[in-house]
């Protein structure tokens, strides 16, 4: 048995980037300044966005696109149950109702023809999730997004450098990314909405702070105007200069940890394939780059003779750490009891959400460590 615990992640930190935020609290300018300009900046480059604004998380991106788009009672909103509660907590706290697609048995992502059912006269808006570093099959989507006249914006929590179709994720659209210490870059927590509609954008930028004007964010000035007004009431979700400078050094290094990210979960498959009970996800066949954010495996609970929860028990008393990604939200006690109606209704979600498991996975694991994963997932299944 392994003699220390393996988490199922951790983010990497150089040495060069402490250095890097250590330099910006010395500055005199510790929140949204040039740091925060530069980051959205190089992150939009990266995707080949439009445009990014930088926010304190994804879920703040989420609640900003609802109130620009002026989601509210009366308006639904389409999106996995198969996601993290945020989303659907953002839909209900502005008084929209969420409606559940089902997603694909196998890769967990929704897709234009789960979609479709869903669509009433009150759709307002989409949010497909790219799942676990995967892509979910966008053309269709967007296409039917278009027909429709049904607003559109990608989770992309997951999804920091995978591509679609040889395009990066955020290339195209609204796309919102995150930057909490398990996903793929971090800044700490933090997020990115990107666009390609600068309406869009100004609208965000104006609400992430205070609802000021948009002289307020200047990107020559240092700081804000004193005289900017406030056009409406706004939120406070801007990101620090601290939590930027982190996010420019993650992000040159994001083709690397994708890299050793890629080479993990290849020894995965390659060791999990003799294992029965095990099922990983299966990767699109359309054309992606998977970005492997998470390795997310499904336990076959009939043929193991016990339940994922005490799977990921036995797993932790072996010293390795496994995560859920996610626990349906439909599932959980507030919508369970609050939506009973939805009990039963999304077959895929909920026979993933009883069983699946993400393994440990981020860049600084050796394939050593891959090799532990699944010698004690091997130990657990036989005793
Ligand atoms: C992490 C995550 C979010 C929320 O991101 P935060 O930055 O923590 O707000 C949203 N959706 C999905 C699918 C996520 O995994």
């Amino acid at each position: 048995m392994r003699e220390s615990f393996l988490p199922f992640s951790k983010p990497s930190i150089s040495e060069e980037e402490i250095d890097a935020v250590a330099q910006v609290l010395r500055s005199g300018w510790i929140t949204t300044g040039p740091k925060t300009s530069e980051f959205e900046e190089s992150f939009a480059r990266y995707c080949g966005a439009g445009a990014g604004v930088a926010l304190c998380s994804a879920t703040a991106g989420m609640h900003l696109l609802l109130k620009a788009l002026n989601i509210g009672p009366g308006d639904e909103v389409i999106t996995p149950s198969m996601t993290w509660v945020s989303t659907v907590n953002m839909i209900v706290l502005c008084g929209a109702t969420p409606v559940f697609a089902d997603i694909d048995r196998d890769n967990l992502m929704v897709t234009a023809e789960s979609i479709k059912p869903c669509i009433t006269e009150r759709t307002r808006l989409i949010v497909p999730v790219h799942f676990a570093g995967a892509a979910a099959d966008m053309d269709p989507i967007r296409q039917l997004c278009a027909e429709k006249s049904i607003a559109l914006v990608e989770d992309a929590a997951h999804a920091a450098g995978t591509e679609y179709k040889q395009q990066k994720i955020g290339a195209i659209g609204t796309t919102i990314f995150s930057f909490h210490p398990i996903k793929n870059i971090t800044t700490g927590e933090g997020g990115m909405f990107c666009s390609d509609d600068s309406v869009l954008l100004d609208t965000i930028r104006r609400l992430k702070f205070h609802g000021l004007g948009v002289d307020a964010y200047d990107r020559k000035s240092q700081g804000r105007s004193p005289q900017a007004e406030v056009l409406e009431p706004g939120y406070k979700y801007n990101l620090t200069d601290i939590a930027s400078v982190l996010g420019i050094g993650q992000l040159k290094r994001l083709d690397d940890f994708i890299a050793g990210r890629a080479e993990l979960a290849a020894r995965y498959h390659q060791l999990l394939a003799e294992v029965d009970e095990i099922m990983p996800l299966a990767v699109p066949d359309y054309d992606i780059r998977h970005a492997w954010h998470l390795f997310i495996v499904r336990l076959d609970t009939e043929r193991a003779g016990m339940s994922r929860n005490s799977f990921m028990e036995q797993l932790k008393a072996k010293n390795i750490g496994t995560g859920i990604h996610f626990l349906a939200a439909h599932t959980q006690k507030y919508y369970r009891e609050s939506r009973k109606d939805l009990l039963g209704t999304l077959p895929n979600t909920e026979w993933n959400s009883a069983r699946i498991c993400s393994l440990p996975l981020f860049p600084a694991m050796t394939v050593e460590d891959v090799e532990d994963v699944v010698q004690a997932v091997k130990e657990v299944l036989r005793k």
